[in-house]
């Protein structure tokens, strides 16, 4: 597999990549990650937590610095950054696997930046997009964990980005799709879904956001551009901040304040055929459960039409 190693590698160990020959399914053992710190369960277990890797002053803590966003002159690896990007110490792909922190106050989340100060994030997550798939990455996911109940280890805020030497499965099935729909119909599958979207449409603009008809999360909506785009690399992200912060804000009104997973799909590096970016936002209310694991069919007990309805009502207006 292409791009399983890369250049500019600070990490010295990484995970494997595996395929179960039965189900298809893909696996990262990554033995490594398990000795990782982590906050949240150490605050759980034992009440008291060490110095958080990511406030500023705590540079030392990391590996150097992939790149930062700091004032002309400033030293990296030293306080004054914005925003730090750095790969992950216990990487799941070495060299593959970055952490993006997008403030250095230990408890600002991506809302709480401003609509400018998210658009600077929104402008490196690409920045390292474009980078992962430069170097030989085949796709790139980036998520958010917010919360131990969703992932997080770390209580600092921060998205992580996966450079992977094949098309994740998702995205896979998610190509598929398109390709499906393109053939049968025409067009796009994404700007059918918005333009169909009526009243489990939260958000009407240049970046809209919806929830689907077949949601798997309760509360989950979906943010993209209406203007048909593939590529996140080529967006113009000014609206996405401001759509994105919005929502955000939604979600964790609207769900009193669950735990959440954020991912984006983009292009892969090399697209053939029918692709438009973006973002989902999954509060996890509810835990995975059998069906979902063995029959990979989501069980939801909200309506999406109430599920948007309350989403609008929570949707800041400023
Ligand atoms: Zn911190
Ligand atoms: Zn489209
Ligand atoms: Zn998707």
């Amino acid at each position: 597999m292409r791009g399983a190693t890369t250049s500019g590698d600070h990490s010295t160990f990484g995970g494997e990549l595996r395929r179960n020959p039965v189900s298809g399914r893909l696996t990262i053992v990554a033995p490594e990650r398990a000795a990782r710190p982590s906050d949240l369960h150490a605050a759980e277990v034992a009440g008291a937590a060490g110095p958080c890797p990511f406030c500023a002053g705590n540079e030392g803590l990391t590996p150097p610095e992939t790149e930062a966003v700091r004032p002309r002159g400033s030293a990296p690896d030293a306080p004054g950054w914005r925003i730090r990007v750095v790969p992950n110490k216990y990487p799941a792909l070495a060299g593959r696997h970055e952490v993006i922190v997008h403030s250095p106050q230990h408890d600002a989340e991506l809302e709480d930046l401003g609509d400018d100060g998210l658009l600077e994030v929104l402008e490196v997550w690409r920045r390292r997009i474009a980078a992962q798939m430069g170097t030989g990455a085949a796709a790139a996911t980036l998520i958010v964990n917010r919360g131990p109940g969703a992932g997080a280890s770390l209580e600092h805020p921060h998205a992580q980005l996966f450079g992977t030497p094949v098309v994740p499965p998702l995205l896979l099935d998610e190509l598929l799709e398109f390709e499906r729909f393109s053939n049968r119909f025409g067009g796009c599958v994404l700007c059918a879904e918005i333009d169909g979207a009526g009243e489990r449409l939260v958000h009407d603009g240049d970046v809209a956001a919806w929830v689907p008809a077949a949601t798997r999360f309760p509360g989950e909506v979906w943010l993209a551009p209406k203007a048909h785009e593939p590529d996140v690399r080529s967006a113009d992200l000014r609206p996405l901040a401001g759509a994105l912060r919005r929502a955000l804000v939604a979600v964790d009104t609207a769900t009193g304040g669950a735990p959440l997973n954020l991912w984006l799909h983009t292009a892969p590096a090399e697209l053939r055929g029918v692709f438009h970016w973006h973002v989902e936002l999954a509060p996890r209310l509810s835990s995975i459960a059998g069906l979902e694991l063995g029959a990979d069919i989501a069980l939801v007990t909200v309506d999406p039409e109430a599920a948007a309805e309350a989403l609008r009502a929570a949707w800041p207006q400023g």
